[in-house]
C-alpha cells in the first residue's frame, strides 16, 4: 500500500510539473516539491521513502545528471546513470545504490535533474524508470516516460540473431537514438567496461560500437556490439584495423602498424560472450575490401 501510494505521489509531482513546463525551473522550487535534494548525485529523501523500502534504504526519488562528463549516455528516450562512486564512506554509496535498485524492484518512477536547456544554472526534469542494473559495469539503465515503458532484455545468446534491422528508413532514423541507451547499456553488460583492443576502462570514454554500422543497418543487437575507447571507435570507422571472426586476432591495416594506432592487443578477450559470428564475418569482409581497393587505388 505504502508503495502504490508513494508511486502516485511521485507521477502527481509529475502532472504538477506539467503545468510549469519541465524545463529552466528554479532548484529552490524543485527542492520544495520534494522533486530534488539538492546538489547530490543520488537523492534518496530517506526520511519518507525508509518505511516504504523493504530493506530500510529508502527508494531513490531523484538522481541528478550533469551530462558534462558522460554525453554518450544521454539521449531523448533514456540514459545511463553510473553507480556512485564518492570519497564518502563506500557503505553509503553502496546504500544509494541499494535505495535505485529498490526503485526498479517496486516499479517505482524516478526523476531526472538535468541542467537547465537555456540556463545551467536552472533545472530541467525528466521522469524515468530504472529497468536494469548491471553490477559488473556498475551502471543503470533508466528508460524515460511517464509511462512504465516496456523493457526488452538483452537477447540471450544462443537465441536468433538479425544483424539487419530493416525497418523503413524514417522509423530508422529515429531508433537510433531509442535504442542506443539499451545497446550501450547491454554491450557494457556482457563485454564490461573496457575497450576491446587497448586499457582504457573510464566509462566516460568507452562507447558502444555497431560491428555492422547504423548507415548499413546494423541491428541494435548487443551481439553486433563492442566497447572501444573513442579513439579506436575511429579506428574502426577509418578500417584501421580488423578482427579475423574465427581467431578473434586482431590485424592491422596494411601499412599500418598496430603499435602506431595504440593496440597492444593481440587478439579480443571478452570478458564473458564474444559478439555474433555473422556481424564479425560482415565486418571482417567489409574491410577486406576497403583494404583491397585502397592498395589497387
Ligand atoms: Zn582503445
Amino acid at each position: 500500500m505504502a508503495i502504490a501510494e508513494e508511486r502516485s505521489r511521485r507521477l502527481s509531482l509529475w502532472s504538477q510539473l506539467q503545468t510549469s513546463g519541465v524545463t529552466d525551473l528554479e532548484p529552490g522550487y524543485l527542492r520544495q516539491l520534494g522533486v530534488y535534494g539538492g546538489a547530490q548525485g543520488i537523492w534518496v529523501d530517506k526520511a519518507r521513502t525508509r518505511s516504504v523500502s523493504k530493506d530500510g534504504n529508502g527508494i531513490t526519488v531523484s538522481i541528478l545528471h550533469t551530462g558534462l562528463h558522460y554525453p554518450d549516455d544521454l539521449s531523448d528516450d533514456g540514459m545511463i546513470y553510473h553507480y556512485p562512486v564518492t570519497r564518502r564512506p563506500p557503505s553509503r554509496d553502496a546504500a544509494e545504490v541499494q535505495a535505485t535498485k529498490n526503485a526498479a524492484q517496486a516499479n517505482m518512477p524516478i526523476f531526472v535533474i538535468l541542467p537547465g536547456e537555456k540556463r545551467a544554472t536552472r533545472r530541467s526534469v525528466k521522469i524515468g524508470w530504472v529497468v536494469d542494473a548491471d553490477d559488473a559495469s556498475k551502471q543503470f539503465l533508466i528508460l524515460f516516460g511517464a509511462q512504465e515503458p516496456a523493457y526488452i532484455p538483452p537477447a540471450p545468446i544462443s537465441s536468433p540473431f538479425q544483424l539487419v534491422d530493416n525497418s523503413p528508413v524514417g522509423t530508422a532514423q529515429t531508433k537510433v537514438r531509442k535504442g542506443q541507451q539499451r545497446f550501450r547499456f547491454h554491450v557494457m553488460a556482457q563485454f564490461g567496461c573496457k575497450c576491446a583492443v587497448c586499457s582504457i576502462t573510464h566509462p566516460s570514454l568507452i562507447k558502444a560500437a555497431h560491428i555492422r554500422g547504423k548507415a548499413d543497418k546494423g541491428s541494435d543487437d548487443w551481439r553486433n556490439g563492442i566497447p572501444l575507447c573513442s579513439t579506436h571507435h575511429d579506428a574502426f570507422d577509418a578500417h584501421l584495423f580488423a578482427i579475423e571472426p574465427d581467431t578473434l586476432s586482431i590485424a592491422a591495416a596494411p601499412g599500418v602498424s598496430c603499435e602506431s594506432i595504440g593496440i597492444h592487443a593481440l587478439k579480443l578477450t571478452p570478458t564473458s560472450q564474444q559478439p555474433h559470428l555473422d556481424a564479425l564475418r560482415w565486418r571482417f569482409n567489409r574491410t577486406l575490401s576497403r583494404w583491397s581497393a585502397q592498395q589497387s587505388d
